[in-house]
């Protein structure tokens, strides 16, 4: 259990005079739309954390010169909290993201957020805005820290001052179709000894354009390849990949150049523990995917992070070849993994690994 006694003092809460709940549709409203009534707010300066306040959600003032802007000194986070049938918020394994935002910060030689502050932030957020979180089965409440440097200097040196803010919002349970991605034989996401196990904002600058090609042609996303051989898959769009072979399921090892992801993480788990599949960690090159596709043991082909939890795949193109997994009515992995992890996460069925905590 988190005791409450992690946080020195109290977190001081500036409310907003009027909630703007009562205006939203929350089971409909789409994906960042609208952001909830409050923000929590945490400062580093002179080498100490403040307590963290929270307050209304809006503009801040930032100097022009820092440096999280003229250089991405910016880490962040994404995570989600659910309601229960009986109406609690719930977070799913919100320490995992207070771990690797400090192994995010740290690779930026930013200073860390300790995880005691991350957590009452998270926490004391969540309790205050929980009328934000859509009902259980229509939607979720995203959850948005971000870490980021506020030296005025446009000096290229490590972070001394740094601002921590929270922000959520909330989002309909809407209907994703299976996704088209295509293999980028022109950009690399990550590469050995890079940034790519980290979540920085540079991450995701770096990968808009291969982004925004593959919407031009037609795609949802980029399937990414490793950066050095250009053979191995590493991540779909921001996603982890898994491919679901006739006896065995494969996603990428994580040497480095892959984000750890925690639904990564809980789906390997569900699949070995729970499921009794066996789950191979290690590296595959696309022209496995296709040879084992064309024998006919490609199954099923699914990526896994917070926003969507598992998203189901359906055609992947590499140079001048596509292939067509089967319609998801016909999947049995994918499908199954999906709903018992939605499942643990809503407070559905029993949680034997404590990865749910009610506020
Ligand atoms: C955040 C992220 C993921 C998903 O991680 P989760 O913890 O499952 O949300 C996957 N790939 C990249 C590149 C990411 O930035």
């Amino acid at each position: 259990m988190h005791s409450a006694h992690e946080v020195e003092a109290p977190i001081k809460v500036k409310r907003v005079a009027r909630s703007r709940v009562q205006e939203v549709d929350l089971a409909s409203v789409p994906f960042s739309s609208v952001f909830s009534d409050h923000m929590f707010v945490a400062d580093f300066e002179n080498g100490q954390w403040s307590n963290g306040e929270i307050q209304p959600y809006g503009p801040i003032s930032i100097s022009p010169s820092i440096s999280a802007l003229h250089y991405g000194v910016s880490v962040f986070e994404g995570m989600k909290a659910h309601r229960s049938r009986e109406g609690r918020p719930l977070l799913f394994r919100a320490q995992e993201n207070a771990r690797r935002l400090q192994r995010s910060a740290a690779r930026l030689a930013m200073p860390a957020v300790p995880e005691s502050l991350f957590l009452a932030g998270v926490r004391e957020l969540v309790r205050l805005d929980h009328a934000w979180i859509p009902d259980a089965d229509k939607g979720a409440m995203y959850i948005r820290p971000i870490l980021f440097s506020v030296d005025p200097s446009i000096r290229v040196k490590p972070a001394e001052s740094c601002r921590f803010l929270i922000l959520t919002f909330p989002f309909g349970a809407y209907f994703s179709a299976p996704l088209d991605v295509v293999v980028s034989e022109r950009y690399v996401r990550a590469f050995p000894g890079g940034t790519g196990d980290t979540k920085p904002a540079g991450n995701y600058a770096g990968a808009l354009l291969a982004d925004q090609e593959a919407r031009q042609e037609g795609f949802h996303a980029v399937m990414w390849l490793d950066g050095l051989e250009r053979r191995y898959v590493e991540e779909s769009g921001v996603m982890n990949m898994f491919f679901v072979f006739r006896d065995h399921i494969v996603t990428p090892k994580l040497t480095g150049t892959i984000l750890p992801g925690v639904t990564r993480d809980s789906v390997i788990t569900l699949l070995r523990n729970e499921m009794g599949f066996s789950v191979k960690e290690e590296p595959i090159s696309i022209d496995d995917v296709f040879k084992s596709y064309e024998r006919g043991d490609l199954l099923e082909c699914f990526g896994t992070g917070t926003a969507a939890t598992v998203s189901h795949v359906r055609r992947i193109r590499h140079k001048d070849k596509t292939l067509e997994l089967p319609p998801v009515e016909q999947r049995k992995i994918g499908p199954a993994v999906r709903e018992n992890l939605i499942a643990i996460m809503t407070g559905k069925v029993p949680d034997p690994r404590a990865w749910v905590e009610a506020l």
